[in-house]
């Protein structure tokens, strides 16, 4: 099968992988409009549920990732400089580019011809292609080539979100909401090596406006930012400068949705084909997840309309779950003025469990309060992903 992968970001590139695991002789290329290395973003966060995916999908592959990834095992919340709460979590984070490099070398070193530079405008070329995936990305050109048959929705978010890179080594998922005179603004960070976090800073619209941030340039915003943010970017630096694409811009989130993921040839994939709001942190996953759903699709059924419409049929419905718990989360965000005025316990609770909490959870959350408790919670954390790592055959370090 000759197989046109338009995008190399996480989707294009991993699905070029299984595509080649699945069957050596198919014919797979990944055209990509940027030069080797060149790429938007800092540090994505993803959980053990895609870790298991990637080792039993391409162990090689899975190992780098685990071994290359930073981990976090605690959560904090500060409300205007002081600290809300502190609690157990347990994620991984990593470079989008170390990502894209390891995924990179593993599809050249199993024959996929990737193709840089190469911006697809019309599909032409590659009309002798048995299938198409559109890859490339949240405001993929082949969507809208084709959006009636998609039927794409598209709803912007209210807020203003900028994602930079700090010096400030966040060892905890770190938020900080504070309140300068202009209004609420607040960042989500974390650690993604030894050196370096991801710093998105998110405010609602009438403050990006009232603090001027579409009057001021690239640096002098990241200036204002680290003064807003000095209590916990204690004297460290803000970063906008992309790999080769200048320097990032303030933007409003999008959210993507396609009642069809798939038209004659072309399937969609990744944010081409939905986007998840950023704060639950989940877009890279599922862009992996529906590279691995087309690819068992394909295994599965040598008629390509019926393998398409099965993904199709398996992917959105798998979506609609997280869709939501995005959906909450991205309204929660728009809405943090309402919740400022609780006790910064509160406030930590509603934003801890903004994709729905239990009963239990905020007793929990103020048992956890007390650091004997926490030690306990961190310690089953560790103990689970030992576990886990060793049930997947990765080397997880020992718990402490
Ligand atoms: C602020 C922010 C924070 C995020 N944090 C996380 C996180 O913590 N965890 C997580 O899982 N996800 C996170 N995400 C989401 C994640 O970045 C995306 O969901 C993921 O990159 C989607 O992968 P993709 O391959 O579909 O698209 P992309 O990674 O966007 O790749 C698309 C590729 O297509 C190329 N391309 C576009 N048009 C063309 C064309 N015409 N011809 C050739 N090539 C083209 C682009 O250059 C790009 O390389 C975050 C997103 C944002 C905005």
């Amino acid at each position: 099968m000759k197989i046109v992968c338009v995008g190399g970001g996480p989707a294009g590139l991993y699905f070029s992988i299984l595509a080649k695991l699945s069957r050596e002789k198919h014919d797979v290329t990944v055209l990509e409009r940027n030069a080797p290395g060149v790429t938007y973003g800092w540090g994505v966060v993803f959980w053990n549920d895609l870790v298991d995916d990637l080792y039993r999908n391409d162990p090689v592959s899975a190992r780098e990732i685990a071994e290359a990834a930073a981990r976090w095992d605690t959560q904090e919340v500060y409300l205007r400089g002081e600290l809300a709460t502190r609690v157990g979590g347990d994620g991984f984070s990593l470079g989008r580019d170390r990502l894209l490099d390891i995924l990179t070398r593993r599809a050249g070193g199993l024959g996929v011809d990737i193709r840089y530079q190469c911006e697809v405008q019309d599909l032409s070329a590659y009309a002798d292609a048995d299938l198409i995936v559109a890859c490339d990305g949240v405001n993929s050109g082949l969507r809208l080539q084709h959006a009636p048959h998609f039927q794409t929705q598209v709803e912007e978010g209210t807020n203003k979100y900028i994602w930079l890179g700090t010096d400030k080594v966040f060892d905890a998922f770190t938020f900080a909401f504070e309140q300068p005179p202009a209004g609420w603004i607040w960042f989500h960070a974390y650690r993604f090596n030894t050196e370096t976090s991801t710093c998105i800073i998110e405010c609602p619209q009438a403050t990006w406006e009232a603090l001027g941030f579409g009057k001021l340039g690239p640096d002098e915003t990241l200036r204002r930012l680290e003064d807003i943010f000095k209590r916990r970017l204690a004297g460290h630096s803000l970063f906008n400068q992309l790999r080769g694409l200048g320097k990032a811009p303030w933007l409003n989130f999008k959210r993507i949705r396609n009642e069809r993921w798939y038209h004659d040839n072309i399937a969609l994939m990744g944010d081409a084909a939905h986007t998840t709001h950023f704060s639950i942190g989940s877009g890279t996953k599922l862009a992996i997840q529906d590279a691995i759903g087309l690819a068992r699709q394909l295994r599965e059924h040598t008629d390509l309309p019926t393998a398409l419409k099965a993904y199709d049929e398996e992917r959105r419905q798998a979506l609609l779950a997280i869709q939501l718990a995005a959906r909450s989360s991205a309204e929660w965000f728009e809405n943090v003025p309402s919740y400022v005025n609780q006790s910064a316990l509160q406030f930590a609770h509603t934003l801890l469990n903004r994709r729905g909490s239990s009963a239990w959870s905020y007793l929990l959350l103020l048992a956890s309060q007390q650091s004997v408790l926490r030690g306990v919670l961190r310690g089953l954390h560790s103990s689970r992903r030992w576990v886990r790592s060793r049930q997947r055959g990765s080397d997880g370090a020992r718990p402490a």
